[in-house]
């Protein structure tokens, strides 16, 4: 059995609140997609918004290696003609070789959101994926709101899927478009769709608003869906979408159907990260498969099983699905998992009890290096002078000033040596942590060209006072990302500044350091 992937991240996942993308990021989004080897991106409703028309009208469909590009409409108004209305007639004008029409099949909605009859429902349906498959499109229909449909009136929702495959729709889609329908009563709508139509692909899509959308879409193809759409992390309105990553995944490694090359597969954890940060949101560190904790082993006892076996506390190998085993070090390591931690890191251990005792020691300070792997890995390489500094600092100052029209301008001045020149640096940033990051740059950045691919994804503070009394301390956790992968450092101090800094040099030092290696 095939299965086909209909990505819909750059359409239904940009429904997401806060989410936007510009042309430029949904082709660098679109071209990810393809290499991940997924069969159509769709990437747009161009009749709703200029943005997606310009993304079609700009990108060539040619230019996907794997993928079918797919530009999303709705069917024809209410009484009109499909060749008279442009959200219909602008397709074949588009190089997209992909339609996916959206109808209703829930006579709720017919009646009181169309404001027809469900006899003229059916005719839209029916003149539209007629015009299109006219115009040489390869027509997807998506049956909005099916189970919802299909729960109210059986015989309605399946008329309307019989028009769109009479019409020449190659794939039937049943959207469970308010998420609320849990798996069994999916399952079974499924089973009997399929039966009725055994000559169409029927695909699936789901939302996740009752936690079901994985599940709900695994469920379809049993009942014998074989066309499962999804965005990338799930991404989507509400409670978001079915999440392909772990649909993909789940797919391939539990249910042994093939939906990717082995190679392509590993790409899994690179492609969500990738999507995370054009559309500027941290990635969750527990997403399944492919988050950072994903295969992190903590407690001793795991630890231990592991090494003897990975199997004993690992579902899956992390290798395939792209992502790597970790073995976060905190109070409770002892000298096994410091061995272990270097060689992940690609470190020489060298004195590992000296390693342990600074480790102590720090976290007796206030450090925490659970999810700074970057400060580690600098820990580690400076206790055995593999870490070289970037630069040596003579003195940072910083300004920031509040002005009486409510205005805040931040200013920092750098001074320090960098590969034996001493260079003085000042620049201006939305807040002492960005102005500081600027400055260092420029100061710096002449020298290590990597600088310009790295920057900061994530930045949070948290007041430690289990150790004083009076003064408090701070730490400070900042994520880096060069784009495919993504790294924490740590910094602690009485001043906030301090600690920042701190964390930001680290951040800095481990990506350029990694990159340099390769
Ligand atoms: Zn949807």
């Amino acid at each position: 059995m095939t299965i086909r992937l209909f990505d819909t991240t750059l359409r239904d996942g940009t429904q997401r609140e806060g989410v936007t993308l510009t042309t430029e990021d949904k082709i660098r989004i679109a071209r990810e997609l393809d290499a991940l080897g997924l069969h159509y991106v769709e990437a747009g409703f161009p009749a709703s918004n200029p943005k997606d028309l310009e993304f079609f009208e700009n990108f060539d469909a040619a230019e996907l290696d794997n993928a079918r590009l797919v530009a999303f409409t709705r069917a024809r108004r209410p009484g009109g003609r499909a060749e008279d209305d442009p959200a219909v007639t602008l397709l074949p004008r588009l190089s997209a070789p992909g339609a996916c029409i959206v109808a209703k099949t829930w006579k709720l909605h017919v009646e009181k959101v169309l404001n027809t009859t469900p006899e003229e429902n059916l005719q839209s349906v029916r003149d539209t994926v007629a015009y299109l498959v006219a115009a040489s499109k390869e027509v997807i229909f998506d049956a909005e709101h099916y189970f919802d449909g299909f729960r109210n009136d059986p015989e309605h929702a399946l008329e309307v899927l019989r028009s769109a495959a009479e019409a020449g729709a190659t794939t039937l889609v049943l959207c469970d478009t308010n998420g609320g329908t849990l798996p069994t009563e999916l399952k079974a709508v499924v089973g009997r769709t399929v039966r009725e139509f055994p000559d169409v692909e029927i695909g699936i899509h789901t939302h996740n608003d009752s936690g079901c959308g994985v599940a709900n879409a695994l469920a379809a193809v049993e009942a014998g869906a074989t066309h499962v759409q999804g965005t990338i992390n799930g991404i989507g309105e509400r409670c978001g979408n079915c999440d392909l990553v772990t649909t993909i995944a789940n797919l391939q490694l539990k249910m042994g159907l093939k939906v990717l090359d082995d190679e392509r597969l590993q790409r899994l954890t690179e492609t969500s990260n990738y999507v995370s940060e054009l559309m500027n949101l941290t990635p969750d560190s527990h997403r399944p498969y492919v988050g950072h904790s994903a295969f992190a082993h903590k407690g001793g006892l795991h630890m231990d099983g592991i090494a003897r076996d990975p199997a004993t506390y690992e579902h899956v190998a992390p290798e395939r699905v792209g992502n790597v085993r970790r073995t976060p070090v905190g109070e409770l390591s002892g000298k096994n998992s410091i061995r272990a931690k270097a060689e992940e890191l690609g470190l020489e251990a060298g004195d590992i009890a000296a390693v342990l005792s600074a480790i102590k020691q720090r976290e007796y300070e206030g450090y925490h290096y659970e999810a700074a792997d970057a400060s580690l890995a600098l820990l580690i390489g400076r206790t055995t002078g593999e870490a070289q500094p970037l630069f040596e600092l003579e003195t940072l100052r910083i300004i920031s000033e509040k002005r009486a029209d409510g205005q805040t301008n931040t200013e920092a001045t750098i001074k320090l040596f960098v590969k034996g020149q001493r260079v003085i640096s000042t620049a201006e940033g939305n807040g002492p942590v960005n102005a500081l990051d600027r400055a260092l740059r420029q100061a710096i950045g002449p020298h290590y060209p990597e600088l310009k691919e790295i920057h900061l994804s994530n930045y949070k503070v948290r007041i430690l006072d289990e150790h004083r009394a009076t003064a408090a301390t701070t730490r400070v956790l900042i994520d880096s990302t060069d784009g495919k992968r993504v790294w924490g450092a740590v910094g602690v101090g009485e001043n906030i500044i301090e600690a920042s800094w701190e964390a930001l040099v680290d951040g800095l030092e481990y990506g350029v350091n990694s990159t340099e290696k390769g």
